[in-house]
């Protein structure tokens, strides 16, 4: 009997092409997403080739480590087809032939009017002791073992054929042997700031909760523009995590703010469009280095058509007067990439558009282009809005061109989240 509940899990992907550029273990994602709905936490996975020695010394090692192991693929009726016996390897056991699961290939082959190849008779082989799943959407069953106090579990590898079976088979007898356990997670997200700037406010903060109870663990994860912060807490009491965790993220919250923009999940787009929503504002965009990447951003969140109106690509200078009516003067004074030309953008695109708010993005994207005075990565971004409120921002950015443009159209997010939360507008 487990006297336990379960607590942790491993997953081990069996496959050699697997191990190629050309396919990737996507079952690990599903499963850990569902394995985690029970609080099970994943601490690690493996993805090995067919080789039954390495498979089973996968299986050993994460049996060492945590309570459940789920392996995938490597089922299949071919000699290439090891998992069965990896799992057999590992457990000590051999095999013992199963008639009724013999009997259902057999059907499973007649029901298509084909006779079953004789090599799929390995497949109503199962390690003594095992329990074999039912396979609705193939051939390979799948296996449940108990080792001592621990749980291995053989899943096929295709996935039409492993979801199934884990909704129907597994998911069922492990939330029994879970019972009690709870595993929650939180995200903060910030932007404007480095993975270091991030780090040195909320490490203080964050190391304490390793002696707290419940320990919270805490990830820091960065992307160009963007630096997340990943809290998960495992136990049995849920309301108690709950407790604990919103008073964690608020705590980061009030250390980094300004800079957080989400706990709840959302993009910084969706802030975005749910703030212009709220107040009934509607937007437009004059864009030259991002060339739309902007608006492209905002229009990827459903329901945009209520607050972004469109928007101008004025790339070359002769667009931001003709469709903006930027002065020439005023670029031939100040260069494309300057603030005056970037509050002109956004205030002319605000007014042919007629909308509540314009936002003018000019910079200099790289890698050619650049100057000591305005280097490659120099961003102007500006906004105009309502009762000629205006606010330009002259920032650099470091990156290659794709970077600095995806950081451009983040900070240009990020500047308008700011205005619309600026005390003075509410
Ligand atoms: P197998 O059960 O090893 O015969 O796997 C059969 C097929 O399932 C493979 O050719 C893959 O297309 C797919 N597959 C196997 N393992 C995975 C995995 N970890 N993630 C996604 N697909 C997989
Ligand atoms: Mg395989």
């Amino acid at each position: 009997m487990v006297t336990r509940p379960l607590r942790f899990a491993e997953i081990v992907a069996v496959g050699s092409e697997l191990l190629t550029p050309f396919r990737s273990d996507t079952n690990s994602l599903y499963l850990t997403a569902r394995l985690n709905e029970l609080g099970l936490d994943v601490r690690g996975k493996s993805v090995v080739p067919d080789d039954r020695a390495t498979v089973a010394a996968a299986v050993r090692a994460a049996l060492a480590r945590a309570d459940v192991v789920v392996t995938t693929g490597g089922l299949g009726p071919t000699d290439d087809d090891v998992t069965r016996e990896a799992v057999a390897d590992v457990a000590g056991v051999a095999f013992e032939e199963a008639p009724a699961l013999l009997a259902a290939i057999e059907a499973r082959f007649a029901r298509r009017g084909i006779r079953m190849p004789s090599i799929n008779a390995r497949q109503a082989q199962v390690p003594q002791g095992a329990v074999a799943l039912d396979n609705p959407n193939g051939t390979a069953p799948g296996l449940w073992l108990r080792i001592g106090e621990q749980i291995l579990i053989a899943l096929p590898g295709p996935p039409r054929e492993l979801k199934p079976m884990l909704e129907v088979s597994v998911l069922p007898r492990l939330r029994d042997l879970c019972a009690g356990a709870v595993l929650r997670r939180r995200t903060v997200k910030t932007t404007g700031r480095s993975e270091s700037h991030v780090e040195e406010v909320a490490q203080p903060i964050y190391t304490t909760w390793l002696q707290s109870d419940p320990v919270i663990s805490t990830t820091i994860l960065a992307a160009p523009g963007q630096v997340e912060l990943h809290l998960s807490a495992q136990g049995a009491d849920a309301a108690g995590l709950d407790r604990a965790l919103d008073a964690a993220v608020q705590k980061l919250e009030a250390a980094l703010a300004p800079a957080v923009f989400s706990v709840d999940g959302r993009t910084l787009e969706e802030v975005v469009g749910t703030l212009l929503l709220e107040r009934g504002f509607t937007l437009s965009a004059a864009e030259s280095c991002t060339a739309g990447l902007f608006l492209g951003a905002l229009t990827h969140v459903s329901g945009s058509s209520a607050w972004i109106t469109g928007g101008v690509v004025a790339y070359a200078n002769h667009v931001k007067v003709q469709a903006l009516d930027v002065p020439a003067a005023l670029i031939a004074a100040h260069g494309a990439v300057s603030e005056p030309v970037a509050q002109a953008m956004a205030a002319g695109v605000r007014r042919r558009l007629k909308t509540d708010l314009g936002v003018g993005i000019t910079g200099i994207a790289g890698p050619t282009g650049g100057a000591e005075a305005k280097p490659v990565g120099t961003v102007v971004l500006a906004v105009s809005s309502p009762g000629d409120r205006n606010v330009v921002q002259t920032i650099r950015l470091a990156g290659d061109r794709a970077t600095v443009r995806r950081m451009a159209v983040q900070a240009a997010l990020d500047l308008i989240r700011r205005v619309l939360t600026d005390a003075d507008y509410n």
